[in-house]
C-alpha cells in the first residue's frame, strides 16, 4: 500500500505559481494555493456556474486542432507532391456551438453521426463542405439533411445503404459525396493491435469478404453519387503508429485494385483513435508532428512504387484535440472510512457527480486521476477512492488516488483529462441535472452549455409537467 501510495502521489499537480505539462494550458496554482484556470479560481467558477462543472480550456483546445491541422498540412503539402490533407474532428467527443466554432476558426473540418451532431454544426455555422456524416443505421431524414447541405463525405456503412442513398439523391436531384467505410482486419488501442482478426462487428464493410471492394464499384457505377474513396477507423486510445500505418496500407492496396479496373479513388480516411494521457505515469501519446509525416511517408512509398496519383488524406481526431483541455471540478460531500479485510482501511470520498457526468471508469474500466483543487494540503497523503452520487456501486470517479488526509465536506476536486466523452455522454441517470460546461480562454470565460435544472428534467414527463 506504501509503494502504491507513494506512486500515486506523484499525480499531484504543481506547486503555488508553478505550471503543470498535464494539466490544460492555462491551469496554475494561484498563490493562496487554489487551482487557477486563467484568471479564474476552482471555487469562483463553482459558485458562479454550479457544481458538478466542466471547464474547457479554449486555448488548449485550439491549440491542439492547431497542432493537428499545421502537422497533416505540412506533410501532405501539395508543394511535396502529395494531394493536401483534411483534419476532420469527431464531434461526438465533445461539441458545443462555440467548441464547433473554435474547431472550424482552427481549420478542422467536423464529423458527425447523427442529425443531432448535424444540425448542431450547421446552427453553429457549419457549411456542408466542412462536414462529414458517419452512422452503421442512419435514417432516410439523416441522408436527406446531409445531401441537401451538400455534405462532403457521407461514409456509406452497408450495400443496401448504397441503394438508399442512391434513391434519396435520385428524388432531391443532387449528388451524394460518397466514401465507403472498410474494416481492415487491423483492430487497436492501448499498445498493441490484431492485424487478423475477424470482422466480427457493426461498423463498416469488410476488406477481406470482398464487400468493401463491391459497396466501393458498386457507388462509383451509380449515377446518383460521387465516389471519392475509402475510410477505416481502427479504433481508440491507440499510442503507437504501427497500427494505422498497416491500416492505411491496407487501404492503400484496396486502393490499388480499384485504380487498375478504372474506379478513381480521389480521397483515403484513416479515421481517429489517437491516444492521450489519462494518467501522468501513462506513455506519452503519438505527437501529430511525428505521426503525420511517417503516414505522408507510407503513403508516398507505396503510390510512388506503383505509379499512381497519391490520395488526399484525411483523419478524425477527437479524444487528442478535446480530452486533455477539459477538467470536470467536483464539490466534496460524505468521506467514510470502510474496513478491508486485509485490516486497512479505504477512504471512500464522495462527489455530487459521477457516472451520469462521466461514464468512461463505469462502461470500460477508465482510469483517471483527481486532485485537492481549492487549497495546498501539507497533511499526510491516503489511499482514497472518489465515488457519485449514483444507485450503483460501478459509480466511480477515480478508482485510487492519494488524497489529503484533512479532505473535507466542501473541498473541490479537479479530474483532469475529462474533456473528451464526458458531457458528450452525460446521462440524467437518477434524474441528476446534467452540468454546465464553461470555456475559459483569452482572460475570459464564457458559459457553452447552461447547467440542467431539475424543472428540465421534469419538463417531458406529462402528468407532473403539466401542474
Ligand atoms: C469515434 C470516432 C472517431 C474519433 O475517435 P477518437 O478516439 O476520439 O479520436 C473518429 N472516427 C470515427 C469513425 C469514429 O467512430
Amino acid at each position: 500500500m506504501d509503494r502504491s501510495l507513494s506512486q500515486l502521489s506523484k499525480l499531484a499537480c504543481c506547486e503555488p505559481g508553478e505550471v503543470s505539462a498535464f494539466w490544460p494550458w492555462s491551469v496554475t496554482r494561484g498563490e493562496e494555493g487554489e487551482l487557477r484556470f486563467g484568471n479564474f479560481s476552482a471555487s469562483d467558477l463553482l459558485s458562479q456556474f454550479g457544481s458538478p462543472l466542466y471547464v474547457l480550456d479554449e486555448d488548449d483546445f485550439f491549440g491542439r486542432a492547431t497542432v493537428w491541422v499545421s502537422a497533416m498540412a505540412e506533410s501532405f503539402w501539395e508543394g511535396y507532391g502529395m494531394s493536401g490533407a483534411t483534419v476532420s474532428y469527431a464531434t461526438k467527443a465533445f461539441a458545443s456551438g462555440y467548441a464547433i466554432k473554435l474547431a472550424l476558426d482552427a481549420g478542422l473540418s467536423l464529423d458527425t453521426a447523427t442529425a443531432g451532431e448535424l444540425g448542431l454544426a450547421l446552427r453553429a455555422g457549419a457549411v456542408g463542405a466542412q462536414l462529414g456524416l458517419h452512422g452503421n443505421n442512419k435514417s432516410d431524414a439523416e441522408l436527406e439533411l446531409a445531401i441537401s447541405h451538400d455534405v462532403a463525405h457521407i461514409y456509406v456503412d452497408s450495400l443496401e445503404e448504397v441503394e438508399r442513398l442512391s434513391h434519396v439523391s435520385a428524388r432531391l436531384g443532387k449528388r451524394a459525396n460518397v466514401m465507403v467505410r472498410v474494416t481492415t482486419g487491423v483492430h487497436a488501442g492501448g499498445h498493441d493491435f490484431i492485424a487478423t482478426a475477424h470482422e466480427d462487428q457493426k461498423f463498416g464493410l469488410s476488406l477481406a469478404s470482398g464487400q468493401a471492394e463491391q459497396a466501393a464499384r458498386s457507388a462509383a457505377a451509380n449515377e446518383h453519387l460521387n465516389f471519392l474513396g475509402l475510410h477505416c477507423h481502427i479504433g481508440s486510445q491507440i499510442l503507437s503508429p504501427s497500427a494505422f500505418l498497416e491500416s492505411a496500407l491496407r487501404l492503400l492496396k484496396l486502393r490499388s485494385v480499384l485504380l487498375e479496373s478504372g474506379v478513381e479513388v480521389p480521397e483515403l480516411n484513416f479515421g481517429g483513435g489517437y491516444g492521450v494521457r489519462y494518467l501522468p505515469s501513462d506513455p506519452l501519446p503519438l505527437s501529430p508532428a511525428e505521426f503525420a509525416p511517417r503516414l505522408a511517408q507510407t503513403i508516398r512509398e507505396y503510390c510512388l512504387s506503383r505509379q499512381e496519383s497519391v490520395p488526399h488524406v484525411l483523419i478524425e481526431p477527437g479524444r487528442s484535440i478535446v480530452g486533455p483541455a477539459g477538467v470536470t471540478l467536483y464539490q466534496v460531500g460524505s468521506i467514510k472510512e470502510v474496513p478491508l479485510e486485509d485490516g486497512t482501511t479505504r477512504t471512500y470520498v464522495s462527489v455530487d457527480g459521477g457516472m451520469s457526468d462521466n461514464l468512461r471508469p463505469a462502461l470500460y474500466g477508465a482510469s483517471y486521476t483527481a486532485l485537492l483543487a481549492n487549497r495546498v494540503s501539507r497533511e499526510p497523503l491516503r489511499l482514497s477512492r472518489v465515488v457519485g452520487k449514483h444507485c450503483e456501486s460501478g459509480d466511480i470517479v477515480v478508482r485510487d488516488v492519494a488524497l489529503p488526509a484533512d479532505l473535507q465536506r466542501g473541498d473541490i476536486l479537479a479530474v483532469p483529462v475529462t474533456g473528451a466523452y464526458g458531457s458528450s455522454m452525460a446521462s440524467n441517470y437518477n434524474l441528476v441535472p446534467r452540468p454546465a460546461v464553461v470555456g475559459v480562454g483569452a482572460g475570459q470565460v464564457r458559459l457553452h452549455i447552461r447547467r440542467e435544472s431539475e424543472e428540465d428534467l421534469w419538463a417531458r414527463d406529462l402528468l407532473v409537467s403539466e401542474k
